[in-house]
């Protein structure tokens, strides 16, 4: 049998045009470079996540001047529902639909399992899982009747295999896999699709609070802790970055990414190919 082959296109250069995109966590790091590269793609962003008021306000109309986008920001502090809900629905309201949701906010603390301290086991999970929960459930009915949904969230190495002493984080990520399964499987007859994208280690504000605390743990230099303590498992032996994260979020953004769900694509130098 003959399949009839459409002509081959190539991606525009802004893609994601008339789409709106909210990324939660995106005033530092890896959330900022998905933020920026959403705008690059032709996307209006709405940012969140928690800073100084003037410098957020600063990089907003950075980002609008240089895309060419609408950008707005939602102060919503991702541990209390209703502040997501708020958030959820004042960018609907204000943009009338919400195509694109990066669920990305995350924090970190390391220690044993029983000196860890049980308000940072229920953050991490309140920002790191929970908060992907609610906005998840809050803008998908929107998506469905727009008929176009994008859920991209931010695991982790961490969300496919174990290390010591993060116990809150390891268990988080594994749960935002599942949780990406379960969306993608509810809504894969709907156009939208959800995957996780599970970086190794990103040089970014979260790591660099990593680096010194090691060094003094280790009685090691900055150097050898990025050589031989984080990028240990990394084969690579570098950081990934945030604009590789970015451009990868705005390709399961588009259309040629219409078929790809309910995965969680490794971004980490062959660390989980181990
Ligand atoms: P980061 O510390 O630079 O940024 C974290 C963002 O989350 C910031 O914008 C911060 O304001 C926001 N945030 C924290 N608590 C919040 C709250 N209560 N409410 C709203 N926003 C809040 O960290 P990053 O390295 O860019 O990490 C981003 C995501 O990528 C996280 O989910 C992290 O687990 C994941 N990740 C990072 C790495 C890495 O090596 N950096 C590797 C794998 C996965």
């Amino acid at each position: 049998m003959n399949i009839p082959l459409k002509p081959q296109t190539s991606q525009p250069a802004r893609a994601l045009a008339g789409r709106v995109a909210l990324v939660t966590g995106s005033t530092s790091g890896i959330g900022l470079g998905i933020a920026r590269a959403l705008a690059a793609a032709g996307a209006d962003v709405v940012l969140n996540g928690l800073g100084v008021a003037s410098e957020i306000g600063r990089t907003r109309e950075q980002i609008a001047a240089e895309f060419g986008v609408k950008t707005s920001y939602s102060p919503a502090d991702l541990t209390r529902p209703r502040s997501i809900a708020e958030m959820i629905a004042a960018t609907i309201a204000q943009s009338g639909r919400l195509d694109i949701l990066v669920n990305n906010a995350g924090i970190q603390h390391v220690a044993p399992l029983e000196q860890f301290p049980v308000e940072k086991w229920d953050r991490i999970l309140a920002i790191n899982l929970t908060s992907a929960f609610h906005t998840t459930r809050l803008a998908l009915p929107a998506m469905r009747q727009n008929g176009f949904g994008r859920i991209i969230n931010i695991a982790s190495a961490h969300g496919l295999v174990g290390s010591p002493f993060k116990a809150a984080y390891v268990a988080a990520k594994h749960g935002i896999v599942g949780l990406t399964k379960v969306t993608a499987l509810e809504t894969a007859e709907e156009s939208i699709t959800c995957n996780a994208v599970s970086p190794g280690y990103v040089y970014t504000p979260l790591v660099e609070a990593q680096i010194d605390g090691q060094a003094k743990a280790h009685g090691i230099s900055r150097d050898q802790v990025i050589r031989d303590v984080l990028l240990a498992q990394q084969p690579n032996k570098r950081f990934a970055t945030v604009e590789e994260l970015g451009a990868l979020t705005v390709f399961l953004s588009t259309d040629a990414a219409a078929s790809i769900t309910g995965i969680a694509l490794p971004v980490d130098g062959g660390w989980t190919a181990h």
